[in-house]
């Protein structure tokens, strides 16, 4: 079979309510309000240099560590996010504020071409002293990032040249040759960002320093990051890491040797779509085996139902298997987006639907439930259950999930389709047009649905000339009786294999296929490992996860509520609620608290009878304050 590569974003219109509402929400508030927030938290002055940096915003940690060290990865983050942005809809005022930060970072930049501000601006002969803890190239990799977006929308090589100039330093100074360091950094991030580059300039050394990190991360003795530690401090074992080991940066062992997904989430998720991007780009069995055993175990044992990842707060990432706490649960918005990510790489790695389906739930649930229906406000952890708490802010001191949300956003329509020589694939669907070249043929894609509130879809496939040629659609694994047709005449589903159904014909201008997936309400039931689940029961329709919210269930928290083994679930369209969504109900029970007027007694509570509504999880705390629950207790019987 051919290798399928996706289609860019940009060549990707959508169409269809869903995201065309949600990345004009992007485009009209997210991006502009991240720029005003970068500017008053002082991200922005701290890119001027050589002022004099003013005093510490965020104070140092007893262990040394301040957010601020890596402000220059937020700066990076935006001019992405703002890059796709100009994609979508040109904007003078956004080209003008990417372009003064690209003015500030040229004039930072040191005459050897370093260029990290927090250095630069504050501690400038401690550079490179402490990849462990301070994030220089991750920020590196995150401003690379953003140039290369930047360049690939405007075609303007300037912020290229600077991070070209940069990694070039970073090339002399770290690498196995005489007289350099063999170091990496703690957090993950500038691996999956030079592949981005080799893919836009076909540079091997870019191809080749992330295959030395790749390959470095891990090895011992001596551990990289001891040897850094006994340089910066002679030695002395009192100024330990706070976490104190090697797994929180998934550098225990040799990245092929690892077979337990472990320590810090989003750095986990960043290492793995590096390594995924590398096993196919270097056809490196090993690496890929890696991918799919680390895989399997996150998939297998640390996922919550909502595609969220690492459940503690302690080292913003994994323990150990089942454990995913609901209502203390971290699941950070940046995990789930790197996620999509990962994913993404490995279903370029082999067309396989599982990859797919994991990538849109991540979408769709652990990671859409980061941004607030009016663009502005944000969730960094994504607990699955609240006592009507926690609240979105409009910012946080560690602002990386705003932009990852926005960025993901602002992208999203990369993430649809893919096409090889012989052939196109459909992942997602939603309401997209699409013009794709197959076998030098020119093919005009459009794909009109209601997706995900409905699964009805039509696809329409016109050829500028009659040619032969693989339509796949991805028969979702949530989806048990799917039904596919083209110009009206049925094609057997049951075919369909690693969950693609594949049409093979000579296609022709006109040709319309139709794919019904039909999404009936479904209970999902946690594996009796994850004690927290136990007894309760979560909702999901196609690919949305539900909740119950208070603002739709009477007063008292939810989870005073019982979801009856045998109550009907039953989908209902409420078009005056967030702009019209599906919205399920069920007759359950509610426990009574009027009459419970002691903290214990033997009189079991009073029950009555309740309807319980629910909406997507992704929408949860968008309206008044209150309790929300994923996971429902079930009443049996
Ligand atoms: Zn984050």
């Amino acid at each position: 079979m051919s290798r399928y590569a996706p289609v860019p974003f940009p060549s990707v219109k959508l169409e269809g309510q869903f995201w065309h509402e949600r990345l004009d929400t992007v485009l009209d508030r997210t991006v502009p309000s991240q720029h005003k927030k970068l500017g008053e938290y002082g991200i922005l002055d701290s890119l001027k240099l050589p002022n004099p940096p003013p005093p510490l915003r965020f104070p140092r940690h007893p262990n040394g560590f301040t957010v601020q060290v890596f402000w220059d990865s937020d700066v990076g983050k935006w001019i992405e996010a703002a890059s796709y942005a100009l994609a979508h809809r040109r904007d003078a005022d956004i080209e003008a504020k990417i372009e003064a930060a690209i003015d500030d970072l040229e004039k930072a930049q040191a005459p050897d071409g370093y260029l990290n501000c927090w250095y630069l601006g504050r501690e400038p002969e401690k550079r490179w002293t402490n990849l462990r803890d301070n994030h220089e190239m991750y920020n590196a990799g995150h401003l690379l990032e953003g140039a290369v977006a930047y360049f690939q929308v405007t075609g303007r090589r300037r912020f290229l040249d600077i991070m070209e100039r940069y990694l070039d330093h970073i090339y002399a100074e770290f690498g196995t040759g005489p007289g350099q360091r063999r170091g990496y950094d703690g957090h993950e991030e500038i691996e999956l960002a030079l592949m981005k580059l080799y893919y836009l300039t076909g540079e091997k050394k870019h191809l080749d320093f992330a295959t030395y990190l790749i390959n470095e991360r891990g090895r011992q003795p001596p551990h990289y990051f001891d040897w850094e530690r006994d340089q910066r401090e002679g030695g002395d074992a009192s100024q330990r890491y706070v976490f104190g080991n090697y797994e929180y940066s998934q550098s225990h062992k040799p990245v092929r040797e690892q077979d337990k997904v472990v320590g810090h989430a989003v750095r986990a998720m960043y290492l793995y779509t590096a390594m995924a991007d590398l096993a196919a780009e270097l056809g490196d069995a090993d690496l890929k085996r890696a991918c799919e055993v680390l895989w399997d175990d996150v998939m297998q044992t640390k996922m919550y139902v909502t595609a969220g990842l690492g459940p503690s707060a302690h080292n913003e990432g994994f323990t150990h298997d089942f454990d995913l706490p609901n209502q203390t649960a971290y699941a950070e918005t940046c995990a789930s987006v790197a996620l999509i990510f990962w994913a993404q790489r490995m279903l370029h790695l082999d067309l396989d639907g599982k990859y797919a389906d994991i990538l849109e739930l991540a979408m769709y649930n652990g990671a859409l439930s980061g941004l607030s229906r009016d663009g502005e406000h944000y969730f960094y952890a994504n607990p699955l259950e609240s006592d009507g708490t926690p609240t979105r802010w409009d910012w946080h001191t560690c602002p990386c999930c705003t932009m990852n949300v926005s960025r993901l956003v602002a992208s999203v329509g990369g993430y649809f389709l893919s096409t090889a020589a012989d052939g196109v694939a459909f992942h997602l669907y939603g309401g997209i047009a699409s013009d794709v070249e197959i076998s030098g043929t020119r093919v005009s894609l459009r794909e009109v649905s209601n997706y995900p509130w409905s699964g009805d879809i039509t696809i329409h496939v016109d050829p500028e000339t009659p040619k032969t040629f693989d339509v796949k659609l991805r028969i979702p694994g949530w989806c048990s009786d799917a039904k596919l047709a083209v110009n009206g005449e049925a094609v057997d589903v049951s075919s369909a294999t690693a969950g693609y159904a594949t049409i093979n014909r000579l296609w022709t201008t006109g040709d319309v296929v139709t794919l019904t997936l039909p999404m009936p309400p479904v209970r999902l039931y946690a594996h009796p490992g994850v004690i927290m689940d136990a007894g309760r029961v979560a909702l999901k329709r196609g690919p949305l996860v539900y909740c119950l919210e208070e603002a739709d269930n009477g007063e008292g928290r939810v989870q005073r509520l019982k979801l009856p083994r045998s109550a009907e679930l039953r989908a209902e369209t409420d078009k005056n609620l967030f702009g019209g969504i599906v919205k399920l109900h069920a007759d359950g029970r509610a426990i009574e608290e009027a009459d419970f007027s002691e903290l214990y007694r033997t009189a079991p509570p009073t029950e009555t009878s309740s309807t319980l509504t629910a909406i997507p999880y992704y929408l949860w705390a968008n309206r008044n304050q209150g309790s929300m629950v994923v996971w429902i207790p079930e009443a049996v019987g």
